[in-house]
């Protein structure tokens, strides 16, 4: 691989983490283009809540989540759901996981996304800034609620890793939570505030002005779908796709969720699962918090966005190919209520043509110690893997796409990604 210079790059994927990348790429003076059979952004990248958290370090196998799992398996309103007959295929990414959730690991495995996540602001609002998309990135910080100081007591592990890494907390009782967001339900107690964290308003939007950017630049989109890649030895030929070859002197894989074919082409086994997240869009919402808020016990946000409130949140096991299951965002209509006691008591179903109400399910390309596979194939130095993001993948999307830079170019990463190692489940 040569240490620098330009280079016919092929990016496969147009969500957050490949537009990102080709960005990036095409800073470096490469030739890029990126191979995407559908809409750039149109994957996770579309639905989800568009936070911008640099906070966002916390595994989302925490010591003692699995003592909650039967009552949110239970609960029909609650947070996690699996598809019994999907049970046998997830098996062995559920064991890693269980086996991920140690304090040790989560501790290693906070201080290993903090550099990864932490820089999100600054990074995004350069690659925005250029792109003309500044209006859509806001920072007002993310917000925390919790309904007893018992519910915030349990997360306090989560908050000791969040501060330990840097991130500063600002705590506010229920009258000052009031005096913050008025719209908030009175049953909140308790409120934490992160003020590093942004959001954008437009998550498809941001995606778009990327992509335009990148086109004016000579980027290029090729509509197809990856295959697999040419290799002469170890040395990439061509990126393989159903409309035919492309030549190519690297290739990043960034298809999201489905990425795990790409790589294992190459002999790279990486357990990726999919965990289908929803939301639920209000157009004209009667209120909305101006700051993103997360209720922190039923793991969902709401978020202004330019087109009305949204939530977005909730974890639904049951592979790539099952369809939606839209009770699951109706689900959020109802925590949302709760959250905002605001809101109309009902909206017109989806069928009705002046419907204020829109739902969204997408997959999260999620590994079970929530660390994204982000290195070289082993097949060859040429092929990079950057996928994986789980929860975080719009934050971690802008210093991924420079450590793919990074790697292409023959530089050193400037944070360490040992970590993130897609060999380490070998
Ligand atoms: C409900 C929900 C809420 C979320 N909220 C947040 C949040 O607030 N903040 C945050 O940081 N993250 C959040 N996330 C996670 C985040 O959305 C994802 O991690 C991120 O969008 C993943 O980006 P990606 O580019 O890897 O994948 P995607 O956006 O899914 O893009 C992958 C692209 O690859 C393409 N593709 C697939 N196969 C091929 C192929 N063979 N060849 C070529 N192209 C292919 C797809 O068409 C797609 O366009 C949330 C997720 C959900 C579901």
């Amino acid at each position: 691989m040569a240490a620098s210079g330009a280079r016919r790059v092929g990016v496969v994927g147009a969500g957050i983490v490949g537009v990102c990348a080709a960005s990036w790429l095409q800073r470096d003076g490469n030739s890029v283009f990126l191979v995407e059979p559908g809409n750039p952004g149109e994957g996770a990248s579309f639905g989800n809540a568009g936070c911008f958290n640099g906070s966002s370090i916390t595994p989302m196998a925490m010591p003692g989540v699995i003592r909650n799992v039967p009552r949110w398996l239970l609960d029909p309103l609650g947070p996690l759901s699996l598809r019994w007959s999907y049970l046998p295929s997830i098996l062995p990414y559920l064991v890693r996981f269980v086996g991920s959730a140690t304090p040790d690991k989560a501790r290693a495995q906070a201080k290993a996304l903090r550099p990864l996540v932490g820089p999100t602001l600054p990074l995004i609002r350069d690659l925005a800034r250029d792109a003309g998309a500044e209006d859509l990135i806001h920072q007002r910080g993310h917000l925390y609620v919790y309904r007893s100081a018992e519910a915030l007591a349990k997360d306090g592990f989560a908050w000791a890793l969040r501060r330990d890494n840097g991130v500063v907390v600002d705590e506010f009782d229920a009258d000052e939570l009031r005096q913050l967001e008025p719209a908030l339900s009175r049953d909140y107690v308790r409120g934490l505030l992160v003020r590093e964290n942004g959001h954008t308003e437009n998550p498809l939007g941001l995606v778009t002005r990327l992509v335009d950017e990148f086109r004016r630049r000579g980027g290029e989109i090729v509509r197809a779908r990856a295959l697999g890649f040419h290799l002469d030895g170890r040395r990439l030929i061509a990126i393989r796709t159903d409309a035919g070859d492309h030549p190519a002197d690297a290739a990043i894989i960034c298809a999201g969720a489905q990425s795990k074919p790409l790589a294992a082409a190459l002999g790279d086994r990486v357990p990726l699962e999919t965990e289908r997240g929803y939301h639920l869009m209000i157009r004209d919402p009667e209120v909305m918090p101006r700051i993103p808020t997360a209720d922190a016990d039923g793991k969902f946000v709401a978020t202004p966005m330019a087109e009305g409130l949204r939530f977005a949140g909730t974890v639904e096991l049951a592979g790539l190919a099952a369809p939606p299951d839209w009770r699951r965002s109706r689900i959020l209509l109802a925590q949302g209520r709760k959250m905002l006691p605001g809101l109309a008591a009902d909206y017109p179903d989806a069928a009705d043509p002046d419907r204020r109400i829109s739902m969204w399910m997408g997959h999260r390309p999620s590994l079970p110690d929530s660390l994204p596979a982000l290195g070289r194939s082993r097949a060859s130095p040429d092929v990079i893997l950057a996928f994986g993001h789980g929860h975080v993948g719009m934050t971690a999307a802008p210093m991924t796409g420079r450590i793919v830079a990074d790697l292409v170019a023959g530089r050193p990463a400037s944070i360490d990604i040992a970590p993130f190692d897609p060999g380490r489940f070998a």
